[in-house]
């Protein structure tokens, strides 16, 4: 029996979910990461509320500058060098997938039938 066509892997779900944080940015709220300590200032850590994705700063507690910044994306979240889209590639992808969805069909309630 194929596969149902419908169904995504999970890579390509994650995949088509990490569209919109390509588009708009991720979005961000500070999270209490403690499986993580910088070796000198304060942690101060972020995370993507839409695909996981983890923004580290050490912050100076004398100047409050960030004194260093890495990102953790999870899996899928990549792309090879030079396959990454563009941001007008990703918005594009965005419309395309939001017409689909527009083009389901809607479900019907019982009461609604005749
Ligand atoms: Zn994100």
């Amino acid at each position: 029996m194929p596969p149902d066509a419908s169904l995504l892997t999970t890579q390509e779900y994650e995949k088509q979910q990490f569209i919109r944080c390509n588009t708009f940015g991720h979005a961000w709220f500070d999270y209490d990461n403690s499986d993580w300590t910088p070796e000198w200032g304060e942690p101060l850590v972020l995370r993507c509320e839409r695909c996981g994705s983890e923004r580290r700063d050490t912050i100076s507690t004398s100047t409050g500058d960030i004194i260093g910044r890495h990102y953790f994306h999870p899996d899928g979240y990549s792309y090879d060098r030079g396959t990454r889209p563009t941001r007008s590639e990703f918005r594009i992808l965005l419309l395309a997938k939001k017409i689909e969805e527009r083009g389901k069909p809607k479900r019907r309630k019982a009461a609604d039938t005749p």
